[in-house]
């Protein structure tokens, strides 16, 4: 989610699908879930193009690490992160980081 991953070339096809589904592009860095993907869609159109099951896995906002099964869902910081005091703070801090590089 909101990172760049790379995909084998699956047709022209399937990558309009993909398009239509709102998955961004970059010829660069690959393909991006974000909001505006209909990530239900999407993953459907990838698992079938695969042949095997696409999960979408959220990361830490603020270390970056892959959230596992223990963190809430829906959560954006890993439970190491949520539990540092500092958590709110290096999220603001990460955020205005964020805001400045765009
Ligand atoms: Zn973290």
């Amino acid at each position: 989610m909101n990172k760049w991953f790379g995909l084998p070339w699956l047709g022209n096809d399937l990558f309009s699908k993909l398009k239509r589904a709102g998955i961004a592009y970059d010829p660069k860095f690959g393909f991006k879930f974000t909001r505006e993907t209909d990530v239900s869609r999407a993953i459907g159109i990838i698992s079938g193009a695969l042949g095997e099951d696409v999960e979408v896995e959220s990361s830490c906002f603020i270390c970056g690490r892959p959230l596992g099964e223990n963190e809430r869902a829906g959560s954006v910081l890993c439970s190491e992160c949520t539990k540092s005091g500092d958590a709110y703070e290096l999220y603001t801090m990460k955020f205005a980081n964020l805001m400045a590089e765009i």
